[in-house]
């Protein structure tokens, strides 16, 4: 594959998420769950021009990933994707204009074919996504309990898979939250654990694989070593030392690297 999408992560985990896809044509925000000041603050750290951002995607109405929203759109006029029940599921998100697209859809948005797919997660209508020119693809999912046959095949071989790894199980189990909400993380709606991405990983890393995105880390129910570590395993990388200290992982052949996003630490994987 020749490199021709990249990923700028913003803002990733519970406190807000917020990301970039740059394509040949142009940048996609996914999510837009900070507020328009940090959103400015980290694409400018990255050196972003959110200028040039041709369209926004939403995968889900919670306010992690909506709630800079209305503020960022009183200075965009391009296009909002989301699902019928995305878009309708908050009144706010109502009095936007948006292109409805399904969750087993495609379009095409700043020189990319965008594929979408269901997630599985308490809310209305989500979804997650996969971003392809003629020789790259990368795959985006967060935010999803578990992974379906369709999710799995949208994934797969992408040369960037950036995958939610949510929580350790041990952790959340014997972790602060109340029993409910740890049923909620660890349901089949919730969040997919540090396990289950791992176990993932075996069947969606191919041979283009480069770069895989640990996302949507719990502060509480998780840690940056310990998703690196486990998702590393499952694909025979082994630690290495990555920028700033962050966690990271690379295979002995130097081909595939496991990184993790972060909540207040933006990221651009090339
Ligand atoms: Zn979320
Ligand atoms: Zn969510």
């Amino acid at each position: 594959m020749t490199p021709e999408i990249h990923l700028h992560v913003l803002a990733s985990g519970s406190k807000g998420n917020a990301a970039v896809v740059e394509g040949p044509e142009g940048l996609v925000l996914v999510d837009c769950g900070i507020s328009r000041r940090a959103l400015l603050a980290r694409a400018d750290e990255l050196g972003l021009d959110m200028g040039r951002v041709s369209g926004v995607i939403l995968t889900h109405e919670h306010s992690d990933h909506v709630g800079g929203l209305t503020v960022f759109c009183n200075r965009f006029d391009g296009p909002l994707f989301a699902t019928a029940g995305t878009a309708g599921a908050r009144p706010y998100l109502a009095e936007l204009p948006f292109t409805l697209v399904g969750s087993s859809d495609e379009f095409e948005l700043a020189g990319m074919r965008v594929r979408t797919f269901p997630t599985s997660h308490d809310v209305a209508e989500p979804m997650g996504l996969r971003f392809e020119t003629a020789d790259d693809a990368l795959g985006y999912c967060t935010d999803t309990g578990e992974l379906g046959p369709e999710a799995l095949d949208a994934l797969a071989g992408a040369r960037i898979l950036a995958l939610e790894s949510n929580h350790d199980e041990r952790m959340l189990a014997g972790g602060p939250y109340p029993a409910h909400l740890k049923a909620r993380v660890a349901g089949a709606r919730g969040h997919l654990s540090n396990a289950q991405a791992a176990a993932a990983l075996r069947e969606l890393v191919g041979p283009d694989t480069e770069t895989v995105v640990a996302m949507h880390l719990s502060q509480e129910n998780n840690r940056p070593s310990v998703a690196v570590r486990e998702l590393a395993a499952a694909v025979g990388a082994e630690p290495a030392s990555g920028e700033d200290g962050r966690p990271e992982a690379r295979t002995p052949d130097g081909r595939l690297t496991i990184c993790c996003a972060a909540q207040d630490w933006p990221l651009s994987v090339w």
